[in-house]
């Protein structure tokens, strides 16, 4: 008796944790750890982008900048600005 009891406490408990650790899994590998936004260094744009570093965000900002803002080279100021606003997501504070 206390057997059956056992077993179906391990299932119910191995259920829950397979899904919760799947779904941790699938945040991990899909949510993207920083976003940037045109908008947040004050640009009329609905640009986004997200990635896990902040170089990855930049290198995607500034291939979008030369082609939508026709910005070849950024100055100084915006690569300050960009920096600022890219955005570490809660998930991933931490894991560096
Ligand atoms: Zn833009």
């Amino acid at each position: 008796m206390s057997v059956v009891y056992k077993d179906a406490g391990m299932n119910l408990s191995d259920n829950s944790a397979k899904s919760g650790y799947e779904t941790l899994n699938a945040i991990m590998q899909e949510a993207p750890a920083m976003s940037f936004r045109c908008r947040d260094i004050g640009m009329d744009c609905s640009f986004e982008a997200h990635g896990s570093t902040a170089p990855e965000l930049m290198r995607k900002f500034i291939d979008h900048a030369e082609s939508a803002h026709t910005m070849q080279v950024l100055s100084a100021d915006v690569i300050l600005n960009v920096n600022k606003a890219i955005i570490r997501t809660r998930f991933n504070e931490g894991r560096e």
